[in-house]
């Protein structure tokens, strides 16, 4: 997930671009991802995926990057460091799931690294819980809520395939349906 706010962070210091972060219409952002086994995590053949993730995500101003936005079909994202720290949680994880979604909802202007040059307000539940498996192979499930949960359910759906470009054609779509009562 890209942050607007971020850009006041941009510096013009020339940088190693480590990976390449896919664009729509690459047909990696519209694919479940593929589960991860625990003994590979538990093994850290990862890490180095993971490190490289967190590297692309700050070059790129993003507060979240999902596994296939650098081409790799796992399920794996990672937020930004300070995101995670404030709210007392891992900074990457894998196998996500999203379990519970609360009923109450916000709207928030998103944009995605992933879909260059497009901002839209896109509803997302205020609160949820999620289970994953942290980086030293324990599994984990935590609550999350505020921009945090906006952050999780962003990155989560691009494991799924989902892009914020269908989360807009979903509420479109809603909103037409309502319309024509
Ligand atoms: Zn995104």
């Amino acid at each position: 997930m890209l942050s607007r706010g971020h850009f006041s962070k941009i510096n013009f210091r020339p940088t190693l671009i480590t990976m390449e972060i896919t664009k729509i219409p690459n047909k990696i952002l519209a694919k479940k991802m593929e589960k991860v086994a625990v003994d590979d995590i538990k093994s850290g053949l990862y890490k180095g995926l993971i490190s490289d993730m967190r590297t692309a995500m700050v070059e790129n101003n993003g507060v979240g990057l999902a596994a296939n936005q650098v081409g790799k079909d796992l399920r794996i994202f990672v937020v930004d460091k300070k995101l995670a720290e404030e709210n007392n949680v891992p900074d990457a994880f894998i196998n996500p799931e999203i379990t519970e979604y609360s009923k109450e909802s916000d709207e928030m202007e998103e944009g995605c690294l992933s879909v260059p040059d497009y901002w839209a307000q896109i509803k997302r539940a205020k609160k949820i819980k999620i289970k994953f498996i942290d980086e030293n192979g324990t599994k984990q499930k935590i609550k999350a809520k505020g921009f945090l949960a906006r952050v999780f359910q962003h990155e989560t759906d691009h494991l799924n395939g989902l892009t914020i470009k269908e989360r807009t054609a979903e509420v479109r779509l809603r909103t037409d349906l309502l319309s024509n009562k």
